[in-house]
Parts: structure tokens; C-alpha cells; sequence
């Protein structure tokens, strides 16, 4: 690693790809960083990106403060629409629908969790529908969508959301904002790589044309090729196929919905399952299935017969295989993005992972090359979170009654990690949730989708006896009505996009 003698800096960082991953690294890098690192990003046109990657987490909320853009701009120059969760179809069995959303059901009291009292007043006969205590589903049945932190001055909290965009805008979008901070593009395909004497580490990389791009440190950004990290320095991939068996995927942007609901549908298919992402300009669909269950023919014709609007090109079939890499970081090299692994598109998770990593690797950015103490903190965090998020997947396959293909049995009838198993188990029993303190998921997101996946818990939490039955029912009542009167005040999704984040 090249050293400045009086500071002991890593002075030049690479990003070797311009995707979401490469861009995003750029971005929060100059931001942050600008000031004391060289940056260059070099991307090949004749390779391009991923193309897909349209849907978010609200987390990406804290990207967009951390790099200080205007939302209503950003959204508008995306092309982006408002996302309160997603809504599974079919998924549990066959003819029920449920919504992932991105906040709580009702309201907790005395510390207690709403599903609690819900559970034991479903029990007693009251509402059996969870989600009809649901802000963002109300909201999203009716296509709403405004500003709100909180429900009046009540303590139930109010619409927590992310995104839906054109991943190629996006793309853009996060390179003009780069390259203002002062951020190299190269564009050139890269052929070779070169290391330096016992260390091993990378020195520089040769384009196409003979020229060389040295640093100090390298992300490599390269997609699903991880030209650095997986095929020059030859860190192996730890490959989930056998709980998450999707391998391939068909994308196809058709014609924009009537109307702009906001939310992302999951339905699930004989053997995968089909997105809609609603955007301003067009809708996005795609078909995520194993190919060991059915022919990329029969795959793209399901595609298109499940479409809502007329397409607007081909299908384009994706390889992948679920997984992680080995680790992250080796040398001077860290994977970020489809390099790093790849979890399918289910949660919407992928942008979040390219977004945590890049902050972990800010906080853990190594000053010189003796870096093995924050190099082995960088991959114990990023293997912890793959795992984490890995089991909440596996739940919607393998928590299913779903019998009807070959592809749903095999998805029932799989071991699963035993840390999901617990999970499940515990749910099943009493409702209650041993999730991790630092899983991305929350409490809310792990009961709704165990309720939705069809998981009945055996009994409710005691502590939820702490009311009368009339203090239940008045207390149960008093929510529906706070959702009922906060969603009546939002205005629509599409009224709310047209006064704030369309083209003049
Ligand atoms: C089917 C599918 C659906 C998805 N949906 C979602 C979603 O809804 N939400 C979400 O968060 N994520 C989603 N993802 C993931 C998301 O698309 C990616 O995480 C995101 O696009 C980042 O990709 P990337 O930048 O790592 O790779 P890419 O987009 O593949 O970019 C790779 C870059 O590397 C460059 N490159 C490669 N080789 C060379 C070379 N030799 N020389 C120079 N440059 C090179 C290319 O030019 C390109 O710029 C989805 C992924 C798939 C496959």
C-alpha cells in the first residue's frame, strides 16, 4: 500500500464499476471523505449495469440525508414513486394476500406489543384482520401517501416509507452528484490486474487500452463478475442455493399503472414469484424462479401473462446464485454490491446491504496497511447481517402450505437454519419474536409476516390481560378510528407525486 511518509494516509481509492453499488460508494466517499482521498471510479459501457434494482427500505432515507439530497428533487429526476411495503400474494396459500409494511399495526401499550392485545381480542371474537389496525395498509388500500411523523399527538407512529426508481436515472443521478464532488470517471474495460511483491496486494489495474489506474485501496463494484475480490484474489462464494433456490430472474418494464399504488407486489408462482414496481413513467415487472422447476420459455410466458400493462420490451433473463463471498474485505479489496454476494430482490434488501457496507467501510476505512484488526470487524458485521436477513427470507418460502408444484413442496419440506427455526418455533407458540438486536427487521416485520404467511401463535403474551375486556375492545376501537381519521386527512399518492416530485 502506497504511504505518504509524513501522514501515513491511504491517499488513492479505486471503485472499479459504476453500477448502484460503484455510485453510491462514490458518493458517500466524496461526501465524506472527499477531502483527504483521490477518488476514481472506472466502469466499462461495453459491459453496463445490472439494469434492475428498482425497489427500496426506508433506510435509504439516512443515504439521502448523509449525502444531503433534496428528496422531493430526488425522487422527481428518478422518476420515483412512494413505497409504504409490499404486499405478497399468494404466498402462505394459494388465494391470500397480505402487506409487508414498513411500520407498526396499531399502537404498543404499557410497553406490550399492539399484536398482543390484538391476539387475544381476535381470540374473543373482535377483528381478525391485524392490518385493519394498519396505517400504511389503510393508506395503501386507498392509495394515499403525505408526510407523517406521528398520528396526531397520539403515540402511534405515523407513515414510515422508502422508494421505488428507475435504477438507471438513479444511476445518473448519483454520477453528476459525484463527479461535482470531485469524483474521476474512466470509463475503459479492465484486463488485468497487478499485485505487489509480499503482500499480495493490488497495486494498479490495465484497461483496454494500455492504461493504468494505480491506488491504494480498491472496491470492487464489478456485479456479479467480482473481478477483484472473487477472481483475482480468489475468495471463494458461500453459495444458499438450498434455502433460497431462485437462480434466475426476467425483467420487463411495461406501460405505468391507472392508478400509482404505493407499494410493491410479490406474487408468488408455480416456481418463484413476479415483481410490480410502480414509477412514474412505466411500471417494472420481473419474474424470480428456479430454473430446475421450469424452463426460461415457460418463465417468460408467465411473466408477461401476469403483466397489469402492456409491455414495453423483451424479458431479459439474469443468472445469479444466492450467497455470500467468503469475506468482504481481503487485502486491500472490498466487494460492495452484487460482488458481495446476492440474497435475490424478495425485500428489497440489496440496496440497503450496498448502503451499509459502504458506511461500515467508512467507519472501518483503513489508515495504513497494517488493517487486519478493522478488516476482521468489517467482515464479522457484513457476515452477521447477510445471515440475518438470509433467515427473514427463507420464512416466506419455507412457512408455506402451499403443495401445488413441485417448487413450493420443495420449499415446505426444507431444512432450514436452526436460527429461523427458532424463530418460528417461539412465534408459533406465543406470538412472541426472538429477533437479533441488530436485525435490519424489525419486531412489526417479522409479525407481520409470520401472521401472513399463515402462523397462528398458540396463545398471547400474559402481559396483554392487563386490560378489561370493554377497556379491550374501547382501546381496540379508539385505533381503528385514529387510522381511519389520519388516513381520511392524506392526500393521494398520485396528487402528492404531483405537487412535489413530477417535471414541470
Ligand atoms: C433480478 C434482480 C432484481 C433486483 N431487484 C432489486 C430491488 O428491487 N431492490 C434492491 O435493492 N436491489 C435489487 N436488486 C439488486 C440490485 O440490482 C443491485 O444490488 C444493484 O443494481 C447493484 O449492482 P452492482 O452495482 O453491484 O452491479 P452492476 O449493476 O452489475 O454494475 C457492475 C459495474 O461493473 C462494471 N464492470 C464489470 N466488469 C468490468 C470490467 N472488466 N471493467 C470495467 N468495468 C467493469 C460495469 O460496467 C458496471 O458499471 C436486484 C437484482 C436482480 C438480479
Amino acid at each position: 500500500m502506497t504511504q505518504d511518509t509524513h501522514q501515513n494516509t491511504v491517499r488513492k481509492l479505486v471503485i472499479v464499476g459504476g453500477g448502484t453499488a460503484g455510485w453510491i460508494a462514490a458518493a458517500a466517499f466524496a461526501r465524506l471523505r472527499g477531502k483527504t482521498l483521490d477518488i476514481e471510479l472506472v466502469e466499462s459501457d461495453a459491459i453496463g449495469t445490472v439494469g434492475v434494482g428498482e425497489a427500496t427500505i426506508p433506510q435509504i432515507i439516512r443515504l439521502n440525508t448523509i449525502l444531503g439530497l433534496d428528496e422531493h428533487d430526488f425522487v422527481k429526476q428518478t422518476k420515483g414513486t412512494f413505497k409504504l411495503g409490499i404486499e405478497f400474494v399468494d404466498w402462505g396459500k394459494v388465494g391470500t394476500r397480505y402487506l409487508h409494511t414498513f411500520g407498526d399495526a396499531g399502537m404498543n401499550l404499557a410497553s406490550v406489543p399492539f399484536h398482543q392485545y390484538w391476539k387475544r381480542a381476535a381470540a374473543a371474537g373482535h377483528e381478525k384482520d391485524l392490518w385493519h389496525y394498519s396505517l400504511h395498509k389503510v393508506a395503501a388500500n386507498k392509495a394515499k401517501f403525505g408526510k407523517m411523523d406521528r398520528v396526531g399527538n397520539t403515540s402511534m407512529t405515523g407513515l414510515a416509507y422508502a422508494y421505488h426508481f428507475d435504477a438507471s436515472l438513479y444511476a445518473t443521478y448519483l454520477r453528476a452528484f459525484s463527479e461535482q464532488l470531485g469524483v474521476t470517471r474512466t470509463e475503459g474495460l479492465v484486463q488485468s490486474v497487478t499485485r505487489g511483491g509480499e503482500s499480495g496486494d493490488i497495486r494498479s489495474i490495465t484497461l483496454d487500452d494500455g492504461r493504468e489506474v494505480t491506488g491504494d485501496f480498491f472496491i470492487d463494484c464489478t456485479g456479479f463478475r467480482a473481478l477483484l475480490l472473487g477472481q483475482e484474489l480468489d475468495v471463494g462464494y458461500q453459495d444458499w442455493s438450498k434455502w433460497l433456490p431462485c437462480n434466475s430472474a426476467q425483467a420487463v418494464p411495461s406501460e405505468r399503472l391507472e392508478t400509482l399504488v404505493p407499494y410493491t407486489r410479490a406474487t408468488a408462482k408455480s416456481a418463484g414469484w413476479q415483481w410490480r414496481i410502480p414509477l412514474q413513467h412505466r411500471t417494472g415487472n420481473g419474474h424470480v424462479y428456479c430454473s430446475d422447476f421450469i424452463s426460461d420459455d415457460e418463465a417468460g410466458e408467465t411473466l408477461l401473462a401476469g403483466l397489469d400493462t402492456k409491455p414495453l420490451a423483451d424479458p431479459r433473463p439474469i443468472r445469479f446464485t444466492t450467497g455470500r463471498r467468503a469475506t468482504f474485505w481481503s487485502h486491500n479489496c472490498a466487494a460492495i454490491g452484487l460482488s458481495s454476494g446476492f440474497l435475490e430482490p424478495l425485500e428489497s434488501t440489496s440496496i440497503h446491504l450496498i448502503q451499509s457496507h459502504v458506511s461500515r467501510l467508512l467507519q472501518l476505512f483503513p489508515t495504513t496497511s497494517n488493517c487486519e484488526t478493522e478488516r476482521a470487524e468489517y467482515n464479522r458485521r457484513c457476515a452477521a447481517e447477510f445471515e440475518q436477513i438470509r433467515d427473514f427470507l427463507i420464512l416466506h418460502y419455507h412457512q408455506t402450505t402451499r403443495e401445488d408444484s413441485e417448487f413450493w413442496r420443495y420449499c415446505k419440506n426444507m431444512d432450514v437454519p436452526d436460527s429461523l427455526r427458532h424463530k418460528q418455533e417461539l412465534f408459533a407458540s406465543s406470538g412472541r419474536v426472538g429477533r437479533d438486536a441488530d436485525d435490519l427487521f424489525r419486531e412489526a416485520s417479522w409479525v407481520q409476516v409470520m401472521l401472513g404467511q399463515g402462523v397462528m401463535p398458540g396463545s398471547h403474551d400474559a402481559m396483554a390481560d392487563g386490560l378489561t375486556e370493554a377497556d379491550l375492545g374501547e382501546f381496540l376501537g379508539n385505533v381503528r378510528t385514529l387510522v381511519e381519521r389520519a388516513v381520511d386527512s392524506l392526500p393521494t399518492h398520485e396528487q402528492y407525486l404531483q405537487q412535489h416530485c413530477t417535471a414541470d
